[in-house]
């Protein structure tokens, strides 16, 4: 059952309960008001009629002729409606209104013990099929019953009353329900009807894989929500399909270059060669073969990076961190002056190896970028309570400023040719982003062509007693 038809139904059982309940309690207190109204006025026609019958038992002394129905005496008793019984102290009927259906007023084991006793008593019984109120006023006179004075009103006029409002209570409620069940489907469609079309268009987009649709933001809040979320996730999946096409895209081109080198030194190999030359092209083809090594270790790392969180945060000394990469690199790169300054303890919180490689990247980079006899400086340091930074600076060749805001991208090369002969993968810098990213800092670069570039990293300080841990631990 769909969501608006379980709404729906659930409005209508109720209101139909609610309504039902409502009208049974109008219309009983209305009979009930009807019908304490009619014993009023049943009893005092019982009182009056006892009091007549009582009189002439005084004057007409037990004469039964005294009793005739039709006597005067009755007259007040005579409406249709009414109808009474008069019965001597012996349980003969001495005289009953002309009105009386035969068979008289039914008499119940309730009226015989009241007769007997001499107690009044009021009931309901059924006179012809018919719905009525029975009086019974036994008169006593010196401890003894001498009459039985009974007086019935029908409650056809009270039934029929009550009739009269069930009817246009019933047709009432009825369209009442009715206008309801059109208007929670109106409104109940309106609210979902965005739904259905946001639960299509997913549907399309599992069928079709044609992540460009999307859904307009209509309904209630919360739908406009659901759509405005849905859209922002399609565009999410849109833009990671992309750039997945689009690393596959230059990871080929990537890879296309050092294979179609190693394929002709490998046909220059099969040449005959002077022993020199047969060196250089087999020394090419294996720098090629390294080249696409690095590129695959960098892409198997970023591939890695994307998949994982942070992981297992640990207190890491970026100052010592700087100083072991300087200390290794330094011994590969002896014609350049590379050094790490001591700026005192720099703690964050995060992972050793990913940090480790972000340092490595620059400092290679900086070498990679500055001609023999340059400089590359690393500094790590706290410039206040929460934040940590490291600087790598060189005296290299530098960025122009066009390049600066895309150098972090993937396979973004300033100058390929140069980034290739000097062995880069392009890859260096997005996997600095992406682990300074995924730290919580950030990564910027500043520099001028000739003079120098400037990396600096920013990344979040451990918290002051991580801190002195890290720092004590020494
Ligand atoms: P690559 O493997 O080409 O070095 P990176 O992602 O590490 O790739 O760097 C992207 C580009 O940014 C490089 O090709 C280079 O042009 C430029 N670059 C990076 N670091 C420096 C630097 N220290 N000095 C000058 N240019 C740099």
């Amino acid at each position: 059952m769909t969501l608006k038809a379980i709404l729906a139904l659930t409005q209508v059982a109720i209101l139909a309960a609610g309504m039902a309940l409502l009208g049974t309690l109008v219309v009983e207190s209305f009979e009930r008001t009807l019908r304490a109204d009619a014993d009023q006025l049943l009893s005092a026609r019982a009182d009056a009629l006892e009091a007549t019958v009582l009189g002439m038992l005084q004057t007409g002394a037990g004469d039964p002729a005294s009793f005739d129905p039709n006597s005067p005496g009755f007259d007040a008793f005579s409406e249709p409606r009414l109808f009474f019984e008069i019965w001597d102290g012996e349980g003969r009927a001495i005289a009953a209104s002309p009105g009386l259906p035969a068979g008289g007023l039914p008499w119940t084991d309730q009226t015989r013990a009241a007769a007997e006793s001499g107690r009044p008593l009021t009931e309901s019984v059924s006179v012809n099929g018919r719905r009525a109120r029975v009086v019974t006023r036994p008169i006593v006179e010196h401890g003894r019953v001498t009459a039985v004075v009974r007086i019935g009103e029908s409650l056809q006029a009270i039934d029929q009353a009550v009739n009269d409002l069930l009817r246009p209570l019933t047709v009432g409620s009825v369209l009442v329900l009715l206008v309801c069940i059109v208007a929670t489907w109106l409104v109940v469609s309106r609210a979902l009807d965005p739904l259905e079309e946001i639960a299509a268009t997913a549907q399309r987009i599992a069928a079709t894989g044609d992540v460009g649709l999307s859904v307009r933001p209509e309904g209630t809040a919360e739908v406009r929500r659901l759509a405005t979320s849905f859209d922002h996730m399609i565009g999410r999946l849109r833009r990671l399909l992309d750039s997945q096409r689009q690393l596959l895209a230059d990871t080929s081109h990537e890879l296309r270059n050092p294979l179609t080198v190693i394929r002709t030194d490998l046909d220059l190999l099969g040449l005959d060669l002077d022993a020199e030359t047969r060196q250089e092209v087999a020394a090419e083809a294996q720098e090629e073969a390294e080249r696409m090594s690095r590129l695959v270790a960098d892409l198997l790392f970023l591939s890695r990076e994307e998949e994982a969180a942070v992981g297992d945060a640990e207190p890491v000394r970026l100052d010592r961190l700087a100083e072991e990469v300087v200390e290794r690199l330094m011994a590969l790169a002896p014609e350049h002056e590379v050094r790490a300054e001591d700026a005192g303890p720099v703690v964050v919180l995060g992972n050793e190896d990913r940090l480790r490689q972000l340092v490595t990247n620059l400092v290679e980079n900086g070498i990679r970028y500055t001609p023999p006899g340059g400089h590359i400086t690393v500094r790590a340091c706290r410039p206040d309570e929460r934040t940590a930074r490291l600087e790598v600076a060189d005296d290299g060749i530098g960025i122009p400023s066009e390049h600066l805001p895309r150098v972090f991208d993937r396979f973004y090369r300033v100058d390929p040719a140069r980034s290739r002969a000097t062995g880069g993968t392009g890859l260096g810098l997005s996997i600095v982003k992406h682990i300074v990213e995924v730290h919580g800092g950030s990564v910027w670069a500043e520099s001028e062509p000739g003079v120098g570039s400037r990396f600096v990293v920013t990344l979040p300080a451990a918290p002051p007693d991580v801190r002195k841990g890290a720092v004590g631990e020494e």
